[in-house]
């Protein structure tokens, strides 16, 4: 005889399914707002072991992703070979 009464405790909470970009699988925030406070959650909870630093702006669906890569700074070497000649 098996007990068929725990397979209602699943929906005791409901939360909203945070929407998904269908070209990064990253979730979708509408405003940049969001998602650096997104950002800030995740730098404060150190032991989820979550790397997002950033937010940045998806051209694929226009919504906010945020990112663990560092900010691409591809010119930032033009100042520092100034002066060494
Ligand atoms: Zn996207």
């Amino acid at each position: 005889m098996i007990p068929n009464g725990d397979r209602k405790r699943r929906n005791h909470k409901r939360k909203p399914k945070p929407k998904r970009c269908p070209e990064t699988g990253k979730i979708k925030f509408p405003t940049q707002r969001e998602a650096n406070e997104a950002v800030g959650r995740a730098l404060l909870s150190t032991e989820t072991a979550r790397n997002e630093r950033r937010s940045y702006k998806c051209e694929r669906c226009g919504a906010w992703h945020l990112t663990s890569q560092a900010k691409r700074v591809p010119e930032r070497d033009q100042n520092e070979y100034e002066g060494w000649t």
